[in-house]
């Protein structure tokens, strides 16, 4: 029996389009029994699998039945989306962008708090996002309404529009505490619920399944035991709160700026303009106002210019053997700036080694793709047989790969010399999901027996 998992293929809540949707489930101490319907016929079926995944989305009914635990709260905002056509050439191709804020007198109401028209083709294809007051109910949103909307945020009265869809979503700031309860795991959205700032969704989406699917593999093919898919939550619980956190956060900055132009929240339009404008006069409060504003919006970096909040992800749990050094970052602002490391439980850093052919290959080419690989270098030989013949035990195939002069990769520019953090026989061991398992500093006498019980552990044996 395989793991399901109950998901469409696309981002866009298209479940519409299944033919079959989960109901229900049970599980045992053997597998998992789901209940499906076929929206075709209308007629329920049974599934036996061993586990059950559910990337059902920010209405998770698997999450749901599985009575796992969540924090936050849902709906704290009400947004709508407003897909369609016009021509804006005349507005925007002089200052091309992709994302255009716009700070209108009354924008500030609910939602994310102003209008973002979103450039999807240049420049007669666009998505509007506007709030509504989530106390009230949603809006249904038609031409009619979309098309006032969109005269609003672009300043023309007479704007025509072609709409091509609109729907309401709401802005959630929750998470899970747990992604597992015994043979079902919950993933994506259905794990962490939040509004889109900083681009986080997608991106943590997949990094759950990238987290999730080798291990399942494992203990599906008997390489690792299930006390490894303990550390699914033990990873991932805490990206999720840290997310959830971000893109909540990122919503509130924008106040500074809010109150920097005088947009006070309240329904006096002609006074919410009036300080809008004053920001342009020549007088010492207008400087001060200036001032404010370029401050509030140099602050936004957290949200728009921050590669910490993802690319610093340091995994603490069974499938790491951690180390009690401190990992590196000490006195970096770690939300804003990627610190590259190969300390147990990061991912590993991109650098470009050159393989026999001269060809450039990133170091996360050379590793994952189902595999563990070993990474070492000149001197590093016993590690690289230890990982061969410890692969040949358990019937997996470890990957070994030896950067040095005249081996697999060649380090030309010294970039992985600097960035390896271990001498030339030391070794790195990397999952399938491109993070540091383990890492020995230099060569060992008895190197089998070290990489042995550092992998033995992290598979859960
Ligand atoms: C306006 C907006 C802008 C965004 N912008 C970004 C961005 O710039 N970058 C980014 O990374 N993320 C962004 N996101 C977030 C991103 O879209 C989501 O995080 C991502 O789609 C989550 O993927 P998912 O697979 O977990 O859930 P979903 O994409 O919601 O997929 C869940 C799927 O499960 C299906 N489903 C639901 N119930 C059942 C059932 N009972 N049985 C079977 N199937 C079911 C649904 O039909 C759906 O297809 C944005 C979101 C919004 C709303």
């Amino acid at each position: 029996m395989e793991p399901i998992l109950f998901k469409m293929a696309c981002a866009s809540g298209a479940q519409s389009r299944m033919s079959c949707e989960y109901v229900s489930h049970v599980q045992d101490k053997d597998g998992v029994t789901v209940t499906v319907k076929d929206r075709l016929t209308d007629k329920n079926f049974t599934v036996s699998a061993k586990y059950l995944v559910g990337a059902d989305g920010g209405n998770s009914l698997v999450a749901e039945h599985a009575s796992l635990p969540f924090e936050g709260k849902m709906g704290v905002g009400g947004s709508m989306n407003i897909l369609f056509r016009a021509d804006l050439s005349k507005y925007v191709a002089h200052r091309p962008s992709v994302l255009y804020w716009v700070m209108q007198p009354g924008a500030d109401v609910g939602g994310i708090g102003m209008g973002l028209v979103r450039m999807v083709r240049p420049w007669n294809e666009w998505l509007i996002v506007w709030g509504y007051d989530i106390n009230q109910p949603a809006p249904t949103v038609d031409a009619a309404m979309a098309t006032q909307v969109a005269r609003q945020l672009v300043g023309d009265p007479k704007l025509e529009i072609d709409l091509i869809s609109a729907n309401t979503w709401t802005v959630n700031n929750m998470y899970a505490t747990s992604m597992q309860k015994d043979r079902v795991f919950i993933m994506g959205d259905a794990a962490h619920r939040h509004p889109p700032s900083n681009g986080l969704g997608s991106n943590t989406s997949i990094q759950d399944s990238f987290n999730l699917a080798w291990k399942l593999a494992a203990v599906l093919k008997g390489h690792a035991g299930p006390k490894l898919l303990d550390s699914y939550t033990q990873e991932r619980g805490p990206i999720a709160k840290q997310i959830v956190t971000r893109a909540n956060q990122s919503i509130a900055e924008f106040g500074p700026i809010f109150e920097a132009l005088g947009m006070d929240g309240g329904v006096d339009h002609e006074k919410i303009r009036h300080n809008m404008d004053a920001r342009c006069d020549a007088t010492p409060a207008a400087e001060k106002q200036r001032e404010a504003l370029r401050k509030a919006i140099e602050f936004k970096k957290y949200e728009f210019d921050c590669h910490g909040v993802e690319m610093n992800q340091r995994y603490a749990s069974v499938a790491i053997a951690s180390e009690s050094s401190k990992p590196p970052g000490d006195g970096i602002d770690m939300e804003l700036h990627y610190v590259p490391t190969t300390w147990p439980g990061a991912r590993l850093p991109h650098v470009w080694v050159f393989g026999k052919d001269g060809k450039p290959r990133s170091t996360l080419d050379i590793t994952g793709k189902g595999h563990f690989t070993l990474l070492t270098g000149i001197g590093g030989e016993a590690w690289a047989d230890a990982a061969k013949m410890i692969g040949k035990k358990l019937g997996m195939d470890i990957k070994v790969r030896v950067i040095g002069p005249r081996r697999d990769y060649e380090d030309h520019a010294g970039d992985w010399a600097s960035a390896r953090e271990v001498h030339d026989s030391g070794c790195i061991l990397v999952r399938p999901d491109h993070h540091v398992a383990w890492r020995a500093m230099k060569a060992s006498a008895d190197a089998e027996s070290e990489l042995s019980t550092a992998l033995l552990n992290i598979l859960g044996h």
